[in-house]
């Protein structure tokens, strides 16, 4: 028996894995250790040893000792997510390399941006009787110094041959085919690792000529094991039978689980995911509400070949080059043609096809005689499982893109395109483990009634897309969804979470009862929404809508909007290498005001900087991007860029459309700087007269000054977003304040008052574009505060009219009165709850 000591990899604040933002790293589900919050960029060597895994990503490494000890080192947390972006690996896996060795060097600056932590844990792959002492205490600590020590060592390295072992000894194995999604990840390891050690026999596991220790979450996860592959289980000692047995069973389990997966973060008010087979209805997780009754109709993935080996490197090349360009073709047409959130998405998938670890490594299995389809596949899968290692719902659901642009990629090297309309039956509910994105939005809507998922998440990108298209869904139901005949009728109650799928006669006439009147009550509200929208005592109030681009531009006007409320225009700046051009930003405004047809745009100056950086400015490193150079300063910095964008904007015909929104105003001397340069381009352009200037009301400043403020622009527009996440004093994406971050929080409501009475007194209409004017507990309480504009996303416009139609102005004012005086946002919707009746009585 030996000790091994173990050195600090990096120089910093060496902290107890407890304090790793982690559950998977602080529940120690990857082995014992301890973490550095480093404050240099180069990871060394610990010990001696292989590297056995470094992903192309080189945001963590291990290393295998000569003793069979695996030690894991994973530079931050989510860092994974950064693809590579910010490390530079030394070594290759595979390489022997000595203690003290540099093994990644990665630029603290780019990585602290983009992670959501830079705590590097440093784990030992739990090993049966070996423990860790000598630890080092919580304090600074420089890389090279003694971090721990571990031992003891037993004899027998842990991950030499099993064969090796004593003859005399029973032993036992087994073989099965891994159907888990995405192979043999972290999860399904851990799992397997606590089950075999409580066995006193070795026991292994062995995949594509490699063998690795069951009790190794890291060796585990280096085997490579991908859904599909064979797997061989081999046990040596007393109990050896047994111990291969219950890996199976364990398998089996992780199987099962993994194909009924529900995600790991359900959203607010979901139902728990639980199959009650038997009693005629299933349980699900609402992911987009609705009620609709169809045909079941289920639909399963295709399974595309590759072939694995090609003599022809050059060929094999030129083939993925060929099919990468054909898809990215492909899908920057159907981004053209989508709305906003399909777009979103395309340009995600769009990421990956360019991505160099991708095609590094694809280009790397190539060179080594794999065919184009193969060595794509793999790099992909490679990918995938460095998402599925960090063990959380939102990286999964990334894999599901990754595993889309798979698809894409494989079709498109047999030359095949993907069907852009699957057939479907009428009033088809799908039934599904799992959707990718494309094949959601290759379904014909016309003939989808609602989708089901037995696994899938609430904030996947199939999940939003469901929302953009307004199809109900259900997802997280498990594995009961496979018991339901294809083409049954169901009932899809996705308000409730409930998918019955054993509905009587009687019940499927009810459903469809309720199915029509609800349809005929949103033709109603649309139509509705057509028309200008009063209160009940007469007050105009304008419904206007947000937009981002052409798209949302044709769902605005299809849904009523009578103008634009604010147009997003950082849409047209960021990502991308150059700025755009005087002539192209006015052909996207152009084309947005033509397709609004006779309304008003108000056109918000770009809102970049902060948490928008532009590629092409070099704006400085923000410690708290959101209290830097945003809005108004960043456009003011940069006087070119401020330029070009108004005169493209003051271009567009006919001249009075547009009028402008200053973001993130703090004072007037902001406003006066904006107004003297669009005085200067009117004389410049000849322009007929003074276009609108509006200030957005986003900082308790501007909200607590909004009469000084008001002497300077037409119009006020209150950004209850920023409002709010300034006032509370927390971050608007922060997702654990999430619930709290309220802007009906009586602090911003009162803000919000101030901003209202000084615009009514000066007589300047104030608006209301942030979230909440589309909050239907909000929006009394903003017309009884003076709010007369609520803009608002289109799809949200008829309901919003309605229920303005519904309001008496004063009762309005009597409920913001008292809401103004409450302690809480909880207590404000409270007191809305009890009112609300009251309020949208008809006379
Ligand atoms: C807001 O802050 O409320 C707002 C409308 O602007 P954005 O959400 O684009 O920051
Ligand atoms: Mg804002």
């Amino acid at each position: 028996m030996s000790t091994l000591k173990v050195m600090a990899p990096l120089t910093g604040w060496c902290a107890p894995l407890d304090e790793v933002p982690d559950q998977v790293f602080a529940g120690r589900m990857l082995g014992d250790g301890l973490a550095i919050d480093p404050t240099s960029g180069v990871v060394i060597a610990p010990c001696a040893g292989e590297i056995i895994t470094l992903p192309a990503s080189a945001h963590a490494v291990s290393i295998r000792t000569a003793q069979g000890i695996d030690v894991l080192i994973h530079i931050g947390i989510d860092t994974v997510e950064l693809r590579g972006r910010g490390f530079e690996p030394c070594v290759k896996p595979g390489a022997m390399v000595r203690a003290g060795d540099e093994l990644i060097r990665f630029d603290l600056d780019v990585v602290a941006r983009g992670a959501k932590s830079l705590m590097t844990p440093i784990v030992i792959a739990p090993m049966d009787g070996v423990t860790i002492s000598q630890r080092r205490a919580q304090g600074l600590v420089a890389a090279g110094e003694i971090l721990f020590e571990i031992g003891p060592i037993p004899q027998h390295a842990m991950s030499q041959p099993l064969a090796a072992a004593a003859a005399a000894e029973s032993a036992a194995s087994g073989t099965l085919t891994i159907a888990l999604r995405h192979g043999l990840h972290a999860r399904p390891a851990a799992m397997l690792a606590n089950r075999a050690k409580t066995f006193a026999a070795q026991v292994s596991l062995n995949a594509h000529g490699r063998s690795a220790n069951a009790r190794s979450v890291v060796a585990m996860m280096a085997l490579g094991v991908r859904h599909g592959d064979g797997l061989t289980i081999q046990a040596i000692g007393p109990d050896a039978p047994q111990a291969v047995a219950a890996v199976v069973a364990a398998l089996d389990e992780a199987m099962t689980m993994d194909s009924a997966a529900a995600p790991a973060a359900p959203a607010a008010g979901a139902v728990p995911s639980a199959a009650q087979a038997g009693t005629g209805v299933l349980n699900g997780i609402v992911a987009v509400g609705g009620f609709e009754v169809g045909r079941a109709t289920r639909i399963e993935r295709r399974k595309i070949d590759v072939v694995e080996h090609s003599a022809n490197s050059a060929h094999e090349v030129a083939e993925l080059e060929r099919a990468l360009t054909n898809v990215r073709l492909r899908l920057q047409r159907v981004a053209a043609t989508g709305g906003a959130t399909r777009r979103e998405i395309i340009e995600a998938h769009l990421e990956f096809l360019s991505d160099p670890s991708l095609q590094e490594a694809a280009h790397g299995l190539i060179a080594a005689g794999k065919g184009a389809g193969f060595a794509w596949r793999s790099a992909v899968r490679q990918s995938i499982s460095a998402l599925e290692a960090l063990g959380d719902a939102r990286m999964r659901e990334r894999a599901d893109d990754l595993l889309d642009v798979e698809a894409h990629v494989l079709l498109a090297l047999a030359g095949e395109a993907r069907p852009m309309i699957m057939p479907l039956p009428e009033q088809a509910v799908l039934l599904a483990d799992d959707l990718l994105p494309s094949e959601i939005t290759a379904l014909d809507r016309q003939r989808l009634a609602a989708i089901c998922l037995g696994a899938g998440g609430t904030t996947s990108h199939v999940a939003i897309l469901a929302a953009a298209m307004e199809v109900p869904m259900l997802v997280g139901i498990g594995a009961g969804l496979r018991e339901i005949a294809d083409g049954s009728i169901v009932i899809v109650d996705a308000d409730a979470g409930r998918l019955h799928i054993k509905p009587s006669a009687q019940d499927i006439e009810q459903a469809r009862g309720t199915v029509e009147s609800r349809r005929l009550a949103r033709i109603a509200q649309r139509a509705a929404a057509r028309t200008e929208c009063r209160a009940l005592d007469g007050t105009r109030v304008e419904v206007f809508a947000n937009l981002g681009n052409i798209a949302d531009a044709a769902a605005a006007a299809l849904n009523g909007a009578e103008g634009c409320g604010l147009l997003r225009t950082e849409f047209l700046f960021i990502d991308r290498e150059t700025a755009p051009g005087e002539d192209e930003q006015l052909a996207a405004y152009q084309g947005i005001a033509n397709a609004l047809g006779d309304v008003p745009v108000i056109l918000r100056l770009m809102d970049v900087g902060g948490d928008k950086p532009l590629r092409y400015l070099a704006l400085p490193h923000e410690e708290n991007p959101a209290l830097g150079m945003r809005g108004v300063r960043t456009a003011l910095a940069h006087p070119d860029l401020l330029r070009a964008q108004l005169r493209a904007a003051l271009r567009v015909a006919p001249f009075g459309k547009v009028r402008l929104l200053i973001p993130m105003v703090t004072d007037a001397a902001e406003i006066r700087a904006v107004r003297g340069m669009v005085d200067e381009l009117t004389r410049e352009l000849s322009l007929p007269g003074r276009v609108e200037l509006g200030a957005m009301i986003e900082t308790p400043a501007a909200a607590l000054t909004a009469a000084r403020i008001c002497g300077e622009v037409e119009f006020l527009s209150i950004g209850s977003n920023d409002l709010t996440q300034y006032t509370l004093a927390m971050d608007r994406g922060h997702a654990e304040l999430a619930r709290r971050t309220d802007a009906l929080h009586p602090a911003v409501l009162n803000l919000i008052a101030s901003t209202a009475d000084a615009g009514t007194a000066a007589g300047k209409l104030v608006a209301v574009c942030g979230g909440v004017a589309a909050d239907s507990q909000a929006v009394p309480i903003l017309l009884g505060l003076g709010v007369r504009e609520l803009s608002v996303v289109p799809a949200a416009i008829p309901a919003l009219k309605q229920q303005i139609r519904g309001l008496r102005i004063l009762e309005c004012r009597e409920l913001a009165i008292r809401c103004l005086g409450a302690a809480s946002a909880g207590e404000v919707r409270a007191l809305v709850e009890k009112t609300i009746a009251n309020v949208g009585e008809p006379t």
